[in-house]
C-alpha cells in the first residue's frame, strides 16, 4: 500500500486514468479551437465539446445548450449570482443564502451587499440542514434569488433540494445550486428539483483543475444572465474566451463515467465509509457531525474529545492525508465556521477532521486509517489531559 493514504476527495479527487486517455489527444493532434468554423481541426474539437457538453448535462437532466463551461466552480458561482443581480429588470434587490456555504457564494453575496442588495444568511439546525420555515419566513416581496448548496463540503450534509426548489418556484423565485460537491455523487435532476441555476467543477469528479460548469434553465423560466467576462461571444455570450477544449472534453467524459459507475459506486463508498465509522467510534468520545442519513455516501465529519487535534495531523501525516476543520490564520487558529453555524464549540472544532473516500479508496487504505488515528487518539488520551485547546 502506497502512503499517505488519501483521505481528502472533497478537496479534490485525483483524475480517472480514463478521462486522462480521452483528454490527452485533444492537446496534440486534435488541437483546434473550437470556435475555428473554416476547417477540420476547429470541427473536429467543436463535435468533441458538443458530445462533452451532452455528457454534463445529461448527468443532471439538463439539456445540452442549458450547459455554459466555465474554469470551475467559483467563476461559475459568480456568473450565476452577479450574472442574475445584474441582469435584473425589476425592483427585486434580495438574495437568500446559508451560513453554511462554500466561500465562493458567501463572498459573491458579500460583493452584491457592497453593491446594494440585501442577503440574509439561513442559519442550518444542529445536523447541518435548513430549517424550510426558516426558508419560507425569509423570503420578501422582492426576493430575486434563492442559493443553496446542494450538499456541504465539509459535512457531506444534503440539503432539501426539492423542497427548496419547489418553495421558490411557488414564490417565482429562482433557486441556484452549488452541486460541486454533489455532481456524480448522488442522482441530480434539475426538472424535478426545479433549479435554475447549477455550478459545478471536474476536478471534484475525477477530472482535470480548472473547469466547470454553469447549467442555466432556458424554459419555464428562461433564465437571463448578464456576462461577466465579455468577448468574443462563447458560450452563447454568456462566457467569452477560447474553450478550454481538452479540460472540457475530460469533464464530459468524467460525467460520462460517474452517470454509469454512480448507484454501485455510491453503495461501495457508504459501506467503506461506515466501516470506518463503525470502528472509530469504539473509541469513546467520538461524535460523527451532521445529519447521519442526508448525505454524501463518501464523506464523514468526525470529532474526538480530549485529543490535541493540532498534533494528531502531523502524526499521522506519513500515513493519512485528511483535512482538519480549522484554518491556521496568521497566528490564530480559525474555526471551521460550518460546524460553529451547528452548534460546535470552538474547542471541539479544533478537535474536529473530515475524511473524504473516492474511486481509488480501498478497505486496505480505510482500515490503515483507522488503525494510525485509534493509536494517536490512544496516545493522546493516555498522555494527559488535552482537554483544553493549546492556543498556538
Ligand atoms: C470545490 C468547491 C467549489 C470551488 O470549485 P472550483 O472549481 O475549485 O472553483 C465551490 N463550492 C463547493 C461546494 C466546492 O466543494
Amino acid at each position: 500500500m502506497k502512503l499517505p493514504v488519501y483521505l481528502d476527495n472533497n478537496a479534490t479527487t485525483p483524475m480517472d486514468p480514463l478521462v486522462l486517455e480521452e483528454m490527452l489527444p485533444f492537446f496534440l493532434e486534435k488541437f483546434g479551437n473550437a470556435a475555428s468554423r473554416t476547417h477540420s481541426f476547429g470541427w473536429e474539437a467543436e463535435e468533441a465539446v458538443d458530445i462533452a457538453r451532452e455528457n454534463v448535462a445529461a448527468l443532471i437532466g439538463a439539456h445540452p445548450q442549458e450547459i455554459v463551461f466555465t474554469s470551475g466552480a467559483t467563476e461559475a458561482v459568480n456568473l450565476a449570482i452577479k450574472g442574475i443581480w445584474e441582469s435584473k429588470t425589476t425592483e427585486k434587490r434580495h438574495i437568500i443564502t446559508v451560513s453554511t456555504e462554500h466561500k465562493a457564494v458567501l463572498d459573491t453575496c458579500k460583493h452584491i451587499e457592497k453593491v446594494g442588495g440585501a442577503v440574509t444568511y439561513l442559519p442550518v439546525q444542529t445536523d447541518g440542514i435548513i430549517n424550510l420555515e426558516d426558508l419560507k419566513a425569509a423570503i420578501r416581496p422582492d426576493t430575486l434569488l434563492i442559493a443553496v448548496m446542494y450538499a456541504n463540503n465539509e459535512t457531506g450534509v444534503i440539503q432539501p433540494i426539492r423542497q427548496i426548489g419547489a418553495i421558490a418556484k411557488e414564490h417565482g423565485i429562482l433557486f441556484f445550486t452549488d452541486a460541486s460537491q454533489a455532481l456524480g455523487k448522488i442522482a441530480i435532476n434539475v426538472q424535478a428539483d426545479d433549479i435554475d441555476l447549477l455550478a459545478c467543477s471536474a476536478h471534484k469528479l475525477y477530472g482535470p483543475k480548472g473547469v466547470g460548469a454553469l447549467y442555466v434553465r432556458k424554459k419555464n423560466p428562461a433564465v437571463a444572465l448578464t456576462a461577466q467576462i465579455d468577448g468574443g461571444g462563447h458560450e452563447r455570450s454568456m462566457r467569452s474566451g477560447t474553450l478550454n477544449v481538452p479540460g472540457v472534453v475530460a469533464f464530459g467524459k468524467a460525467c460520462e463515467i460517474s452517470n454509469e459507475k454512480l448507484t454501485k459506486e455510491s453503495e461501495r463508498l457508504a459501506s467503506l465509509r461506515d466501516r470506518f465509522e463503525n470502528q472509530l467510534i469504539t473509541l469513546p468520545n467520538v461524535v460523527i457531525n451532521g445529519n447521519h442519513t442526508q448525505r454524501l455516501p463518501h464523506a464523514t465529519n468526525i470529532s474526538f474529545h480530549n485529543i490535541d487535534g493540532e498534533k494528531l495531523i502531523f502524526e499521522a501525516a506519513n500515513d493519512i492525508a485528511f483535512s482538519r476543520s480549522s484554518a491556521c490564520t496568521s497566528a490564530t487558529l480559525e474555526p471551521s465556521y460550518v460546524l460553529k453555524a451547528m452548534g460546535l464549540s470552538d474547542e471541539l472544532i479544533h478537535n474536529t477532521f473530515r475524511f473524504s473516500l473516492g474511486r481509488f479508496s480501498t478497505e486496505e487504505q480505510v482500515d490503515h486509517a483507522v488503525k494510525v488515528i485509534s493509536k494517536i487518539v490512544k496516545e493522546h488520551r493516555s498522555e494527559g489531559n488535552y482537554g483544553h485547546h493549546q492556543v498556538i
